[in-house]
């Protein structure tokens, strides 16, 4: 059977919200754009692609992100603008919010996301705020919304806003590299079930910049440490354990297992994907302690299996059908059994 693609860009992305994008930004105006904890490749080129392009247009932007972003994205175009609020001494950030006067928060549902900087933005600004996102349930604390859970990646979402309001002509190389990054590293190379046509027609229309397609797959993909190869082994092999009949899987890491390993931020990115290899497996979950003395958790799952709701409900998160996450105050013992206990309750009701 084919499947049944929906031009959702069509029913989504109306003319009068471009319209209203383009009265805001009608004179030059001083933008901050935001995105999420734990950025990722999607959440990066999304802001700095929308940054570059409103630059262009003679706007003053800048970009924070909550907490630092995984070292092999540090490639990536002008990441050296960014400016991490976890690392911020000098209050930058607070300071260009309290001057902006349109905050843009690009691949992220909610201004909860924003953690530490969660309350500047509800309190300390009057901006207009506009959201461009891809994830379920956007939350109302905004002025304009582009929301699309339809859409693969923010990215995409991006780049048909950019289009629309501009004409294909502002992609230089720098800004398509950003976007192409946003879909791939979303779409698992272009590879889950929520890609559709008009998302390779979009990236085809990136490759026409001339961007250097392998080059990108390499520094996204393999570009990482040798520690992080063998952490990845370690968790795998002696962490990985089974549930339901092999069906449900989860591994755990503690900040200890990490230092042994020369843990850097963003290296057990991606961990959580691998027992979705197995066949039998329709749902994986990754434990990871965190500074601050949390855990973080990450879902993934196949099909039908509901990991948006299943972060709502047992770990106070949220994110897509087949991608999501949390997070646990509880130790790393207690949240696996949780955990557990969570997954035999899901079980019973059909849904795993
Ligand atoms: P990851 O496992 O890569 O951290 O996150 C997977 C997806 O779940 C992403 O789309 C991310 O935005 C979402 N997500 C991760 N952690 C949280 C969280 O604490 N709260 C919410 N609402 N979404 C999350
Ligand atoms: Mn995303």
């Amino acid at each position: 059977m084919s499947q049944v693609f929906h031009n959702f860009v069509a029913m989504n992305l109306n003319l009068e919200n471009i319209e209203l994008f383009k009265q805001l930004l009608a004179q030059p105006q001083k933008v901050v754009i935001l995105s999420h904890t734990n950025p990722d490749g999607d959440a990066i080129g999304s802001s700095l692609a929308v940054a570059e392009v409103l630059r262009g247009h003679g706007h003053t932007v800048h970009c924070i992100l909550p907490n630092k972003f995984p070292y092999y994205l540090k490639w990536m175009p002008n990441t050296d603008e960014l400016i991490i609020h976890s690392n911020d001494k000098l209050g930058i950030a607070q300071s260009v919010i309290a001057a902006a006067d349109i905050v843009i928060c690009a691949d992220m549902s909610s201004l909860s996301r924003l953690e530490a900087l969660t309350e500047t933005i509800a309190q300390n600004t009057t901006a207009k705020r506009i959201l461009i996102d891809h994830h379920l349930n956007p939350s109302s604390e905004f002025d304009l919304v582009f929301s699309s859970p339809e859409s693969s990646s923010t990215a995409y979402l991006v780049y048909e806003i950019l289009k629309a309001a501009y004409g294909k002509e502002v992609f230089n190389q720098n800004i398509a590299t950003l976007l192409y990054v946003g879909m791939i590293t979303d779409t698992g190379n272009f590879a889950f079930s929520t890609i559709n046509p008009e998302l390779f027609r979009a990236a085809a229309d990136l490759l026409e910049t001339g961007i250097d397609v392998p080059t990108i797959y390499n520094n996204v993909y393999n570009s990482f440490t040798e520690g992080r190869a063998r952490l990845f082994g370690y968790v795998i092999n002696r962490k990985m354990k089974t549930l339901l009949k092999g069906t449900v899987a989860y591994m755990s890491l503690t900040e200890e297992e990490m230092r042994k390993f020369w843990f850097q931020q963003g290296d057990s990115e991606g961990f959580v994907n691998y027992p979705l290899s197995i066949k039998k497996v329709k749902m994986s979950a990754m434990f990871s302690e965190q500074q601050g003395g949390f855990i973080r958790v990450s879902l993934r799952s196949h099909g039908s299996v509901d990991v948006n709701t299943f972060a709502r409900r047992y770990f106070n998160g949220g994110g897509h059908h087949n991608a999501a996450g949390g997070k646990s105050f509880m130790n790393m013992e207690d949240t696996i059994a949780h955990y557990i206990a969570a997954v035999e309750e899901y079980h019973k009701e059909g849904l795993v």
